[in-house]
């Protein structure tokens, strides 16, 4: 799994204080004034402020269950490689560690192949890609660009960057987490363990 940053709001911890500052018409003095007024809103649970940040993500790798998983976030956009119009290739599958670890990974490996075969059968056989896509396998690697606004991006945290999540979007959010706390120190410092 790789994931960069693509663009993110200019400032952004200065554009949630301004957002916050109108409700009192009040001017900030500063980025430690900005960053002290946005760790009062995390506390007063005043969320509203922390949409107007956002960030755009090129997640590249993770596999179609993963795809599945983040598009349950609905407050989510996404644009994600085709399958439809680019060909996958034998190589593009995640490999989980507990396959490598139960010693089954060549199992794992030649059933993939195989799938990949008969993917190549049918495509030579003129069966369009979009119908020939049905035989690979879940784990297939995907690639797509994912933005949301930081609000959404505290709440998957929240709920993916947890032992109770499946491991490959538990790597998405802590990729996630670790770019963000960067990029807006008072608006995610808490989320880090
Ligand atoms: C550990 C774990 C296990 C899971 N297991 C399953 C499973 O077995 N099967 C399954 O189908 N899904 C499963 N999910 C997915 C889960 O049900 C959610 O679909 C997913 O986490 C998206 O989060 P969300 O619904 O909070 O909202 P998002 O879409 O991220 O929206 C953010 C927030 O906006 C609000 N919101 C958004 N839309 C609405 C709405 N229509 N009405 C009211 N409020 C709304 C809610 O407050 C919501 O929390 C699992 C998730 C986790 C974290």
């Amino acid at each position: 799994m790789k994931v960069s940053l693509v663009r993110c709001t200019d400032d952004p911890e200065g554009m949630i204080a301004e957002a916050a500052r109108i409700s009192h018409m009040a001017s900030g003095e500063g980025k430690e004034d900005d960053r002290d007024l946005i760790r009062r809103l995390r506390d007063w649970g005043h969320w509203s402020p922390f949409e107007f940040a956002s960030a755009t993500f090129f997640v590249e790798g993770v596999s179609r269950s993963c795809l599945a998983q983040i598009t349950r976030h609905r407050l989510g956009s996404f644009m994600v490689r085709s399958m439809r119009y680019v060909k996958q290739e034998p190589d593009e599958v995640v490999v989980p560690d507990t396959v490598e670890e139960a010693g089954v990974s060549d199992d794992f490996r030649d059933q993939v192949v195989s799938n990949y075969e008969a993917y190549q059968k049918m495509l030579d056989a003129g069966v369009p890609k979009e119908d020939a896509r049905f035989i690979l396998p879940i784990g297939s690697k995907t690639s797509l660009y994912f933005k949301t606004n930081f609000r959404e991006y505290r709440h998957i945290i929240d709920i993916r960057k947890t032992e109770e999540a499946q491991w490959e979007i538990r790597r998405l959010a802590e990729e996630f987490l670790d770019q963000l706390s960067e990029l807006a120190p008072s608006v995610f410092e808490d989320q880090i363990d």
